[in-house]
């Protein structure tokens, strides 16, 4: 049951993959965490998968992370007349807000709101930018456009306004409706998308409290500007390239990357790479050499996961394409540039109990060439700041709070395992040792590095840090 790498693997669930035959699989193959995708599916379908995955927890044992990926603020082409209309270059294109449905010469946006964020030139990308608008006027709740690049479009089709800060709230009627959902079903993480500053992050805090972690996903060029604030007030953290590489020129994609992965591993706020990484294998058994560099370089970036969007959920070999990702991972933390480039931007520990403690258990594992470090944490945040080192040895995380195993699933490094609190000293060693032999991190003969909170029972910060010898 232990991973051989360190950074793990979110795979996203569908119709590819929604089965418990197929969701044990995956897990198999080196699915850490799932993501269920609210822009798709039935409240029933959803539900299946979440007890689908709980069931693999129990046979296994083994925590694993559920994040409920919100679909947000998204807008769409309204309805069209026929199936596709083709939109020719140099064509003028009208956006507007009436009922009637649409043809070659104009659609319904039903956002009215949006109309206030439009003026003269502004761009509007449809369908992943596959068909680009430029704005000629703007008169009420009407926009007239000239064609900039054509293609056919049909009903229902995403609308970006790049750039834009859309006077729009960022949890929708339905958002809050797959929320109540999600939060009724003990889910680990609710993703939030197309946030556009903190307080739309604060406000979905405010519904959710503490009873999901929150990862935003920075996908507006407004996020990427208040990148830090959105990092202080989220548990987590997304590069979300798709709708990133459509808000923003697609070259600036790759550098955002190293930004936002930075400042979150900074933050010690886990950060995920999303999109695209092995998108060939949707209809392919192997992937390109340009996605495996992809992957590699995510984990290089140091990202405490990478995600699989379609290539799961709808593609054609969901579980080939983990096991593909899974290979790739481990051997690039097996190369030997991997720890140094990795640690290349060292995060100074913050003048914290646990920070130092975090600091020094590093120190005292690669001097005494310990098996693992093993962390007692309540709330998980022993083991964020123990992996936000990026340590060369493996974080075993035990915790009575099964909430805090199965969130950790999701972050670098951390093997978490859901049992009892220490009780006293010996307890404490016991369970340290005898845990890391049954997980496979430890030998008899092996040291350990053990981080833990006395008085024992009284749930309170890390302070002290012990040398284990296991039997
Ligand atoms: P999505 O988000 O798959 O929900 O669009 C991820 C992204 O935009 O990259
Ligand atoms: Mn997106």
């Amino acid at each position: 049951m232990r991973r051989l790498r360190s950074a793990k693997i979110i795979a996203t669930l569908g119709p590819a993959s929604s089965t418990p035959e197929i969701i044990r699989e995956l897990f198999d193959a080196g699915a850490d965490v799932f993501r269920l995708n609210f822009s798709h599916g039935e409240h029933d379908v959803h539900e299946a998968a979440l007890n689908a995955i709980r069931a693999v927890e129990k046979d296994t044992g083994r925590p694993i992370g559920i994040i409920v990926d919100l679909q947000g603020p998204k807008l769409r082409i309204g309805e069209l007349k026929s199936d596709k209309v083709t939109l020719e270059k140099g064509a003028l294109f009208t956006l507007d807000s009436s009922d009637e449905p649409g043809d070659e010469t104009r659609a319904p946006l039903p956002h009215p709101e949006l109309f206030q964020a439009l003026q003269r030139r502004s761009h509007i990308s449809v369908d992943d930018g596959r068909i680009r608008l430029q704005v000629e006027r703007v008169t009420g709740a009407t926009a007239e456009t000239v064609v900039i690049s054509g293609g056919e479009l049909s009903a229902h089709k995403g609308v970006n306004l790049p750039g834009a800060v859309l006077p729009i709230a960022p949890l929708t009627g339905k958002d809050r409706d797959d929320l109540e959902f999600a939060l009724e079903r003990g889910v680990d993480w609710v993703a939030l998308s197309f946030v556009q500053q903190s307080a739309d992050v604060e406000k979905a805090r405010k519904l959710v409290g503490r009873r999901a972690a929150l990862m935003a996903k920075i996908e507006k060029p407004s996020a990427v500007n208040g990148l830090a604030e959105i990092i202080d007030l989220a548990d987590g953290i997304m590069v979300a390239r798709g709708d990133l590489g459509v808000e923003l020129p697609l070259e600036t994609v790759p550098g955002l990357q190293k930004q936002i992965v930075r400042a979150a591993r900074t933050a010690g706020k886990p950060v995920v790479v999303a999109t695209q990484m092995l998108e060939s294998m949707i209809h392919a058994s192997t992937p390109t050499r340009a996605e495996v560099s992809d992957v590699v370089t995510a984990v290089y970036d140091g990202a405490d996961a990478v995600m699989l969007s379609a290539e799961t959920a709808t593609g054609e070999y969901p579980v080939d394409t983990v096991t593909t990702m899974s290979r790739i991972a481990a051997q690039a933390e097996r190369d030997p540039l991997y720890l140094p480039i990795l640690n290349a931007e060292w995060a100074e520990p913050e003048a914290t109990h646990v920070d130092a403690l975090s600091a020094a258990a590093r120190q005292v594992a690669d001097t005494l060439g310990a098996a693992a470090a093993v962390t007692f944490t309540s709330t998980g945040a022993t083991a964020l700041r123990a992996a936000r080192k990026r340590p060369g040895v493996p974080v075993l995380a035990l915790t009575h709070d099964l909430r805090t195993a199965r969130q950790l699933a999701l972050v670098w490094g951390v093997h978490s395992v859901h049992t009892d609190d220490a009780t006293d000293f010996d307890d404490m060693d016991e369970r340290a040792c005898r845990i890391a032999r049954e997980q496979g991190f430890a030998k008899p003969g092996d040291t350990l590095v053990v981080t833990y909170g006395v008085p024992f029972g009284t749930p309170g910060a890390t302070n002290t840090l012990y040398i284990a010898s296991v039997a």
